[in-house]
């Protein structure tokens, strides 16, 4: 039977080209989206033309009702869940000064409190199955810390700190559970950057450029495969930070 794979935050990015790369891979997948539908509508027709058929699915992982939807949709259709990728998220760029109640509740909140609410939900059918495999993406800033974007700092290595925690705890279970940090990649949560600053990070990057959703995408499905990988938090940033 095929595993059946959740992945959040499936309509753009990371996260769109990791759920192409999973169900060419002949994985189910279970494409999470929010804002974009016309996005989600689009994956799951571009992936017909190829014979393969996609669940798509609207929820906020935010509200830990949506995301009860979800899991309850997954399992009525397909009775189990072999693969979460906790993926949605969002960037953000202030003066820590500057930060408010509002801002910490919308980062931390769905980059954080999402793979909290979303793990909750899925684990109890991994740990009846005794299988499972959870992805979480970090980010390099959740490692190292970036100046102006303490929240998003802060949300992912709490991700770092769960995986590793989870990983703990749920190993007996045989459910792995990792993180990917990407450097930077080129997806629309760049979009905001100049040319200059571009060129500017790439100068700092020894492989001198910027990776591509692609680069995260064969981590996971390397990931997947595996059986004795946990509690990892795998930088994949063109050696921009070494550690
Ligand atoms: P994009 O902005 O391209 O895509 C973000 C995705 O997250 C969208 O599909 C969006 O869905 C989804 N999303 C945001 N909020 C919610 C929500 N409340 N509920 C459900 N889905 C949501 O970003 P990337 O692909 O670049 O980022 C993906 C992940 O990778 C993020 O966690 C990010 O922090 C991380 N990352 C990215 C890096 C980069 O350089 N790009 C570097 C390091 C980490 P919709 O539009 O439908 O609402």
């Amino acid at each position: 039977m095929k595993k059946i794979a959740i992945i959040t935050g499936a309509s753009k990015g990371i996260g769109r080209q990791v759920a192409k790369e999973l169900a060419k891979s002949n994985i189910q997948v279970i494409a999470n989206y929010n804002k974009s539908e016309k996005d989600a509508i689009q994956l799951k027709e571009e992936l017909k033309k190829e014979n393969i058929e996609i669940d798509i699915f609207k929820a906020n992982v935010t509200k830990r009702e949506e995301i009860k939807k979800m899991v309850q949709f997954a399992l009525e259709k397909y009775h189990k869940i072999d693969i979460l990728i906790n993926n949605a998220g969002i960037s953000e760029y202030k003066m820590f000064t500057d930060e408010t109640d509002e801002d910490w509740n919308n980062v931390i909140n769905t980059n954080l409190y999402s793979v909290f609410a979303m793990t909750q939900e899925v684990v109890p059918n991994m740990i009846h199955n005794k299988n499972g495999c959870i992805i979480n993406i970090s980010s390099i800033w959740g490692i190292v810390g970036a100046s102006l974007e303490v929240l998003y700092s802060i949300s992912k290595s709490g991700i770092n700190g769960m995986t590793k925690a989870l990983a703990k705890e749920l190993g007996p279970s045989n459910i792995r559970v990792n993180a990917i940090a990407p450097g930077i990649i080129n997806t629309q949560m760049n979009s905001k950057l100049s040319e200059e600053e571009i060129t500017r990070i790439k100068e700092e990057i020894p492989l001198e450029k910027i990776g591509n959703p692609i680069e995260i995408a064969k981590c996971i499905k390397w990931l997947i495969d595996d059986n004795y990988t946990t509690g990892q938090i795998i930088s994949i940033n063109g050696g921009w930070s070494i550690t």
